[in-house]
């Protein structure tokens, strides 16, 4: 495609002031500004649809990032998402009501509390930065603005681009320590296993949010600073900022226990959000978990595609198949059951589990309850009987959460107690506990089975609208219409921006009929789109390219996917 002079995008909004909107599908192309290039991806139809595509090109010799922000590629991955930021808040002060519609609103994709690779900003291994925002063209009911149009495509627009990206380097120093946080934060990450960890949160971390919907960190003269038990202790090495203490959460089954309303929750949330990198002031910089982390909970009503649940539950009332189980409207404890097999189905290395969010007899089953119901009567193999399976015969650690069932003392590696949002290690206390008071309560279910796996069906995965060949809308930030059906996210708790949940649900698409394709796996099909992203970035599962999309894990795929409510599969082998 041609670029065409800057003046050219002038005379034609000029040439098309005062007529119909479709007149406005003339200043789609590319224009050059001198120091950057304008691309107008695509124009909308009228001032109320989806807005115009625009794309921004700023070539390395104006970015002028440095080779050490450039490399190594964590660091580079973070000086976008450091852009975006300041681009975002920049884009958001020159965006305004210029007619009618979303005439004159302009917007970036707004990062949140985590580090994230994301479409709406990329830098490449040269410093080309690529920004990708959307802009709604001025029309007074559908008659064209010219004048404003201008105004903000030939004005606002390449001043508030230059004023972040020309050059890049304005706020070096911001920029470096954004690129140095995320670089020691992730090779803190990477590691954890040495030292056989599942989790790291430093000393003087703040863990508590500001409210269940607000994700900034609660103000520190509320907060109580986070600090390390001595029988948990260790130090780890960040490459740039050197020795960083914090407590250490070993492999195996840890408890966190602790009276009501003592941070236990808050502490368990912060292992799960460690998947990610956080930016400055965040409180949870340098926590950090293992990428495979997966939270685990009782999400009842949910769909179930033929999950084997069978090492938890047998022989339901009516004699359903729990090695293929499935439902339109699970329970809490088969819910709780499938969301656990579909993780390990893709690989999860440790389970992240709270009380509040779980099906207590999915948890536990006391020993009064077992004399009362017999076995026989009682499908549900608790996860206390299996928690020591998963970690001993499948290498998988879990986190569990437990204010009320003492009976977990006895499957324990590690007893973290919360006192007052302060964690003490308890692992001996709880250990004597357990040898003094003998649960009554005895061990069931049988050896572990291996899982079967799932080939799904691609036809199944059907994002059609009408006549619209593919048709997702992102209705909030964990609920997306796919084609014809609603997908409820709510419950993977480890998302972290809706440009993930856009991301999945397009993935999904992508993934139908090419890794999906009726004959692999669910895990070779995802595996091998994740590598597909790997190497090509995320811009790989859209051809029109638009800047929405954010990263996103095999484990939220996969769990979206299980919540099709169309999806088939049939069991491989
Ligand atoms: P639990 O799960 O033990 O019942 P939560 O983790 O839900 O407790 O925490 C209870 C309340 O205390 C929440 O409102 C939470 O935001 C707040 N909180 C948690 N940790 C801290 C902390 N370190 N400092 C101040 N407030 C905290
Ligand atoms: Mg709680």
């Amino acid at each position: 495609m041609t670029t065409r002079a800057k003046d050219t995008l002038g005379s034609t909004i000029a040439a098309i002031d005062g007529k119909g909107y479709g007149a406005y599908k003339q200043v789609a192309g590319s224009y050059d500004f001198g120091d950057h290039t304008l691309h107008i991806d695509y124009v909308q139809g009228d001032p109320f649809a989806s807005p115009s595509r625009l794309r921004a090109v700023f070539p390395p010799e104006i970015t002028s990032l440095p080779t050490n922000i450039l490399q190594p590629a964590i660091r580079r991955l973070a000086a976008a998402d450091f852009l975006n930021r300041r681009l975002h808040r920049e884009v958001r002060s020159i965006s305004r009501d210029r007619g009618s519609g979303k005439s004159g609103a302009v917007r970036i994709l707004r990062p949140g509390q985590c580090i994230l690779e994301r479409t709406s900003l990329q830098i490449d291994e040269a410093g080309t930065v690529v920004a990708r925002f959307t802009a709604g063209l001025p029309a007074a009911g559908r008659r064209v603005l010219g004048r404003q149009a201008a105004e903000m495509l030939l004005g606002d627009i390449p001043r508030a681009l230059r004023s972040v990206l020309a050059p890049a380097t304005g706020e070096l120093e911001a920029l470096r320590g954004h690129a140095l946080l995320a670089e020691d934060s992730a090779a803190l990450r990477d590691g954890l296993e040495e030292r056989g960890l599942i989790a790291f949160i430093p000393a003087g971390a703040v863990l508590p949010r500001r409210s269940g919907v607000d994700d900034r960190p609660l103000a520190a003269s509320q907060a109580v600073a986070f600090e390390a038990p001595d029988g948990l202790m260790v130090t780890l090495e960040a490459p740039n900022r050197g020795q960083v203490v914090g407590m250490g959460v070993p492999r195996g089954i840890t408890l966190i226990v602790g009276g009501g309303y003592h941070g236990k929750s808050t502490l368990l949330r912060a292992i799960e959000s460690g998947i990610y990198d956080h930016i400055d002031g965040d409180g949870r910089e340098l926590a950090v978990t293992v990428p495979d982390a997966v939270k685990i909970r009782a999400e009842d009503g949910r769909a179930v595609a033929s999950v084997d649940i069978s090492n938890f539950i047998i022989d339901l009332p009516l004699g359903e198949d729990t090695a293929h189980f499935s439902t339109a409207n699970a329970s809490g404890s088969t819910s709780q059951a499938a969301a656990i097999a579909e993780a390990l189905e893709v690989g999860a290395c440790c389970l992240l589990i709270d009380e509040d969010t779980s099906a207590t007899n999915f948890m536990i089953r006391d020993a009064r309850m077992q004399a009362l119901v017999q076995d026989a009567d009682e499908p549900i193999t608790p996860f206390i009987d299996r928690a020591r399976q998963l970690y001993e015969e499948l290498g998988v650690s879990t986190v569990i959460v437990v204010g009320g069932a003492g009976d977990y003392f006895d499957v324990a590696d590690t007893v973290i107690g919360m006192r007052r949002y302060l964690p003490d290690d308890l692992t001996s206390g709880a250990k004597q506990i357990a040898e003094r008071f003998r649960t009554e309560r005895a061990h069931e279910g049988g050896p572990w089975s291996p899982l079967l796996g799932r080939v799904p069906d691609p036809a199944s995965i059907d994002a059609q609208k009408g006549r619209k060949s593919v048709s997702i809308k992102v209705q909030t930030s964990t609920r997306v219409l796919f084609g014809m059906q609603e997908l409820e996210l709510s419950a993977l708790e480890q998302l972290v921006e809706e440009a993930q949940v856009r991301a999945i649900a397009q993935a999904m698409v992508h993934a139908a009929g090419r890794w999906l394709d009726g004959r692999r796996t669910l895990r070779a099909a995802l595996e091998g789109l994740m590598e597909e992203v790997r190497q090509r970035g995320l811009d790989t599962i859209d051809s029109r390219q638009p800047g929405d999309y954010a990263q996103f894990r095999i484990h939220e795929l996969a769990a979206a996917l299980g919540r099709l409510r169309t999806l088939r599969v049939r069991s491989a082998g």
